[in-house]
């Protein structure tokens, strides 16, 4: 038994009995070594249940880009929470967040708020086939638009059964998704400009959306390759077609504006969860008024119980007051510090002649071991020449040296993060290499 984890060992024992799985969500029973029960956090910091203190890189996986606890985050939302906590009814804090979201976001003319992004996703290809009365949708190898039945597709397909590179199958991820819920659905390869275009002269009117996220956070947080995204923005005008950006990951994180705001295009449609509220649930569906508008006139479907619950947009502001404050400073800090971190990753790797991908921005990066010498990963394909088992010793022993990170290779970045932080995770690392990697080499 290690005694490192034992109450967590225990706990987890125990939760399996009535909690399936001992988890909430699929993705936390692959956590290594196990997944572990914590207790509190605070800025960069968490501590498990056995007082195991960590430096966290998983940050709810996604939504702490101001860290845990951040506390004008904590204090608005308790703020509101004295006062009320649901009133399945308007309030003004709604409309002071969709008034903030529709100034920083340019695609943003009307906004409407849920809980999680899957269902804004859903959402979105609702308003998409609605508006141009047709029904398929593109979506690309490798990524993520949450769990629903429609979109949950070739995520991570098996290679023996994912058929040929550039058209790929659509396979679904989960036993039991409704059989027919593919059949408006095609995959393609990411950042592969030319096999879309010859798509799109065959089928392009035909297509009601295509969905992507911007920056491809779900496979190695592969940037777009450059005119990409401008390419599509382009076909899409001219075929008719809705471009969906899933910012579930890039929003609020990227830039103030997200991806789109990086990169300077704008969507038709765009989804926002995580990193809008600091680690309150409140999901953003926003698009242009052409879209959006068919919801505010009742033709398309919206609903939720716990929409824009008070407490959550309370929250939300208070999270959109700290990152636009000193004009992004917090974005400027995290760069900078994901930087630092990305850099020091890649020259222990150098020194310790490990060959390593570290690729990213500051706010979120990935790390894999090649297993030819790949240096870069560009699409989900060429993620399959990383060696997962090696990096998932390599968590393992992350984790037991007081750094989290998760499996799948991706490192979130906040603004409660020092440059102390940096140099005690790049210690980890150096240890976590030495040990658990280079003798596997
Ligand atoms: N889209 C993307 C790009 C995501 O990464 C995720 C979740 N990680 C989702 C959608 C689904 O969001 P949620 O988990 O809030 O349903």
């Amino acid at each position: 038994m290690n005694t490192r984890y034992a109450k967590s060992i225990a706990a987890l024992e125990r939760s399996r009995k009535t909690l399936a799985g001992g988890v909430s969500s699929n993705v936390r029973a692959g956590d290594k070594p196990f997944p572990l029960f914590f207790d509190h956090g605070a800025g960069s910091r968490l501590w498990d249940i056995d007082g195991n203190e960590y430096i966290d890189y998983v940050l709810g996986r996604g939504p702490l880009f101001l860290g845990h606890t951040y506390q004008a985050v904590i204090d608005a939302t308790c703020k509101q929470l004295q006062r009320g906590q649901i009133y399945a009814a308007q309030h003004e804090l709604e409309y002071e967040l969709s008034e903030r979201v529709s100034r920083i976001i340019p695609c943003a003319e009307l906004v409407r708020f849920g809980i999680s992004g899957s269902e804004a996703v859903h959402g979105a290809l609702r308003l998409a086939r609605a508006a141009t009365g047709r029904q398929t949708i593109i979506k690309f190898e490798g990524q993520y638009h949450g769990w629903l039945d429609n979109i949950l597709y070739s995520l991570a397909p098996d290679p023996g059964v994912a058929g040929d590179a550039l058209s790929p199958a659509t396979l679904a991820e989960s036993n039991g998704q409704f059989s027919g819920a593919d059949s408006h659905l095609i995959v393609l390869p990411w950042n592969n400009l030319a096999v879309l275009e010859e798509y799109l002269s065959r089928h392009g009117n035909t297509i009601a959306a295509i969905i992507t996220e911007p920056v491809m956070c779900n496979t190695a947080v592969i940037a777009p390759q450059p005119g990409f995204l401008e390419a599509l923005r382009t076909l899409c005008n001219g075929y008719g077609i809705v471009l969906i950006f899933d910012e579930v990951i890039t929003g609020f994180r990227l830039s103030l504006a997200g991806a789109q705001g990086r990169f300077n295009i704008v969507p038709d449609l765009t989804i926002f969860g995580k990193a809008i509220a600091n680690g309150m649930p409140i999901s953003c569906l926003a698009g242009k008024e052409k879209y959006m508008g068919l919801i505010a006139a009742g033709k398309v479907g919206h609903g939720g119980t716990y929409n824009s619950i008070p407490p959550a947009c309370a929250g939300a502001i208070a999270n959109l007051d700290a990152l636009e404050a000193n004009n992004g400073e917090v974005y400027r800090t995290v760069e900078h510090t994901g930087t630092q971190l990305m850099n020091g990753i890649r020259a222990i790797g150098a020194r310790l002649e490990v060959p390593i991908v570290v690729q990213g921005y500051g706010a979120i990066f990935y790390v894999g071991f090649p297993l030819s010498g790949e240096q870069t990963v560009y699409d989900y394909r060429s993620s399959l020449t990383m060696n997962n088992e090696l990096y998932t010793a390599f968590v393992s022993a992350m984790v037991d040296r007081g750094v989290r990170i998760i499996p799948r290779g991706n490192w979130f970045l906040s603004a409660a993060h020092t440059e102390a932080d940096v140099e005690s995770s790049l210690a980890a690392v150096e240890a976590a290499l030495t040990e658990a990697v280079v003798p596997a080499l």
